[in-house]
Formats: structure tokens, sequence, C-alpha cells
């Protein structure tokens, strides 16, 4: 049976491209799973994880500001940012949250709230994806 043609793609390179049987997602009206002879569809993305499987093979990506898109089984994730569960770096993601977390707590005026809100969600994504 035909595949998918995975690509998630971010301003700064390409961090996967490869052949997979299924992809799973969290789009802002809710998770979604894409398999071949998929319709067209446009979704904008959570802040959180893609999946993908190959064979008996599933592999996590932490995702966070964009998109993904499929049209003729192959699906493309254009993001701002993308990291494979393996290469995230799970002290910084913690310093991250922690810095988040006391900017929230302690709001001083010069405090973006809506900004630490979203470094503080992204911090919690890579550490969920990291122990996958
Ligand atoms: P930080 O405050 O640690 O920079 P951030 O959430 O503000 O975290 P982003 O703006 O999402 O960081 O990402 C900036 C760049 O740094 C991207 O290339 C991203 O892939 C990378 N990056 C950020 N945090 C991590 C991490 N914990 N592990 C690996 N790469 C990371």
């Amino acid at each position: 049976m035909e595949g998918l043609r995975l690509d998630i793609v971010t301003p700064d390179s390409v961090v996967v491209s490869t052949d997979v049987d299924y992809v799973g997602a969290c789009g802002i009206d809710g998770q979604f799973g894409l398999m071949p002879q998929h319709a067209p569809l446009v979704s904008a993305l959570k802040i959180g994880e893609v999946y993908y499987r190959r064979g008996s093979s599933t592999t996590w990506v932490f995702v966070s500001g964009g998109f993904a898109q499929i049209t003729d089984n192959k699906v493309t994730i254009l993001v701002e940012s993308a990291e494979l569960a393996d290469n995230i770096d799970v002290e910084r993601a913690e310093r991250a949250k922690h810095r988040a977390e006391e900017r929230l707590t302690h709001p001083s005026a010069d405090v973006d709230v809506p900004r630490a809100q979203l470094a503080l969600s992204r911090a919690i994504a890579r550490i969920s994806v990291a122990r996958r």
C-alpha cells in the first residue's frame, strides 16, 4: 500500500523527512490522525507533539508555532521550532519552565504574561516529549 511522506520543517532546518504509515498531531481544534488517502487538509497546530509510525516504530517530535498540511499523501509540517525527542535538552527546558513560572508567579510591570504562558507551554511540552 502507498504510504505517506512526512516533512517537518522549521526556518532553520528540515527536522524530519521520511516515509511513514501514520502521523498524529494536535490541531487547535483537537487531535487528528493522517493516513494515506486522507482528504486535503490544513490545520494550525497547538504547542505540543507530533508523532509518526513506521511499521512497529513510533517517533515523537516537539513542535510549536505552525501548521500541518496534507495533500497527495504528502504531509508538511511547517513550524517555528521542532525537535526530535532525543534532541531535546531537558535541562534547558527545565530552566525555561522555571523562568516562565517565576514570571507568572511574580509578574512585574515589564512581564509580558501571554509570552511567559507560551514559554511555559513550550517547556512543559518539551519535557513531556523528551520523556516519551
Ligand atoms: P529557551 O528559553 O530555552 O530558548 P524557548 O521556548 O524560548 O526556550 P524557542 O523559541 O521555542 O525556545 O526555540 C529557539 C530555538 O532553540 C529553536 O531552534 C529550538 O529548536 C531550540 N530549543 C529551544 N529549547 C530547546 C531545548 N530544550 N532542547 C533543544 N532545542 C531547544
